[in-house]
């Protein structure tokens, strides 16, 4: 028998899928996977007919392919990818390729590029996004790691990818280790943030404004003909009109309970330990956490009577300035997610191109939309843009919404309903765009409780002055670095 293009390992709901697109665009795919029935149930089911060789095996599997070989693994995270790494290198040859698809965290990724490298096996870390049905129609791939081995598996890539705009794929090489596993975990983040955002606009449209499931219907359809173009508000549009067997809406039948698998977690986590302010992606996470404690809300909700009250006023005026105050909100949450990125690569000595990385999130993923076609146009007018923000198109439609905005933040504070994810990134655009901060005082009192110092206004950078504060305190200044 022909010997097979590329093998899988993973046969569950992405791997399945990933294995039929790459059928269907010539290749011939060796599958297994742990559970080997599950083998024999796919090539007799869905694969039956296809170019497509069952093994029960990972000996079976080195055996089928052709060399180099190629693996992809679509398993579930952690320790999984190890364990089967382990048993991989005992059929592989030096030269052979471990592709990982799953969501591994980045650092795992680094960790087993390093182990790989020093054997001779080129590992590839790659972001797969689009779920079930971008597996098979076409994925967003964010593939990064061992470059050598790129021009291997680049043919197969580019051929299973999403395509936009006539045929541009959905696919690029990111960087070294762990840069591709790193940008997929930050558009898990900002895909965190898109959802959020778009609950807080239903919120303050279902209880602020008692819009039932229909009226948002035709918000979220009207919507989805502007800037605001994307799979998610066209989703959420779908999903309100939604009924149940009984005709009722099935959003409302649905439990307020979120759940989430931990990627928008170290997208927060990562962000703190570079020190890049996140508040919007952040909040976002919180918002599922204290969803997911439905129990103590209603708890808590009852102590305090709490009631949402009802906003007054022009109804269609107001749903225009939630329109805007979530487009702000938006752009705010991928500034913040792109200065993550600018900061990572410099730590770890990635070279990212940023237009390049909007423009493949463009399809096949889950925060794919217009929008990523203007960040990719900011980033190709100014490659060195240091926010966001800062690009023309940007700022101007931060100033249109501004007013909007902020009447927003107002209202929901004002009557009760939580936008957090809307009013953090308020509050950082203020705070961003805030000549003098308070951190003169902060300063202050570190110095007063630590002798922490402080620079002058009138002196150079770098010069640090402590204040005997209390009288008694003495002149000694604690040591300076940062944690
Ligand atoms: P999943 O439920 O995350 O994982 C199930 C697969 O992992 C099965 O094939 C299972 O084999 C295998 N597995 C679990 N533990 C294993 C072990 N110790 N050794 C070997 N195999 C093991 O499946 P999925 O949803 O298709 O996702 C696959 C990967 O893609 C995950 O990393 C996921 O995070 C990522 N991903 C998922 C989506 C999505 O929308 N679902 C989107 C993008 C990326 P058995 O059949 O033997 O249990």
């Amino acid at each position: 028998m022909e010997k097979a293009d590329i093998g899988l390992i993973g046969l569950a709901v992405m791997g399945e899928n990933l294995v039929m697109n790459m059928e269907s665009k010539g290749f011939t795919v060796a599958v297994y996977n742990r559970s080997i029935e599950k083998v024999e149930n796919f090539v007799n089911g869905r694969g039956k007919g296809k170019n497509i060789i069952g093994c029960t095996s990972v000996e079976e599997l080195a055996a089928a392919l052709k060399r180099p070989r190629k693996i992809m693994l679509m398993i579930r995270a952690g320790e999984a990818v190890d364990h089967m790494i382990g048993q991989l290198l005992t059929v592989l040859e030096e030269g052979d390729v471990i592709i990982d698809g799953g969501n591994s965290y980045f650092k795992d990724t680094i960790r087993r590029s390093g182990a790989l490298a020093e054997k001779g096996i080129h590992y590839i870390g790659t972001g797969v996004s689009g779920g079930e049905e971008g597996a098979l129609k076409g994925p967003c791939l964010m593939p990064g790691g061992d470059a050598k081995a790129w021009e291997t598996v680049k043919p197969v890539f580019m051929a299973i990818s999403a395509k936009v705009d006539g045929n541009i794929p959905c696919c690029e090489w990111i960087g070294g280790d762990g840069a591709g596993h790193f940008v997929k975990m930050v558009h898990n983040g900002i895909e965190y943030g898109d959802m959020q955002l778009i609950c807080e606009a239903y919120q303050l449209m279902r209880d602020g404004l008692g819009m039932t499931p229909d009226e948002m219907y035709e918000v979220f359809a009207d919507w989805n003909e502007t800037e605001l173009k994307s799979y998610l508000i066209e989703i959420t549009r779908d999903i309100l009109k939604f009924r149940d067997q009984e005709g009722k809406p099935v959003v409302d039948q649905i439990l307020d309970t979120a759940g989430q698998k931990g990627t928008g977690k170290w997208t927060s986590e990562i962000a703190l330990e570079e020190g890049v302010p996140l508040t919007l992606i952040s909040e976002a996470v919180s918002a599922r956490c204290v969803a997911a404690r439905r129990e103590e809300r209603i708890e808590a909700s009852s102590a305090y009577a709490k009631k949402i009250e009802k906003l007054t006023g022009d109804r269609g005026i107001f749903i225009e300035d939630i329109k805007k105050a979530l487009y702000a909100a938006k752009i705010i949450s991928y500034a913040q997610g792109y200065s993550l990125m600018k900061e990572a690569a410099e730590h770890y000595g990635w070279k990212l191109d940023y237009g390049n990385i909007a423009l493949i999130w463009r399809g096949g993923c889950i925060i794919r939309s217009a929008f990523l076609g203007k960040i990719k146009d900011a980033y190709d007018r100014n490659p060195d843009l240091a926010n966001l923000i800062l690009d023309p198109y940007f700022k101007k439609a931060i100033e249109t919404s501004l007013k909007s905005w902020r009447k927003v933040v107002a209202a929901g504070a004002a009557n009760g309903i939580p936008l957090p994810a809307m009013s953090a990134a308020l509050f950082w655009f203020d705070s961003y765009t805030c000549e003098k901060l308070p951190a003169n005082l902060l300063q202050a009192q570190r110095d007063y409780f630590g002798a922490h110092c402080y620079e002058r206004i009138d002196c150079p950078r770098g010069e640090t002055f402590h204040t005997n504060w209390t009288g008694h305190s003495g002149s000694t200044a604690a040591g300076s670095y940062n944690v």
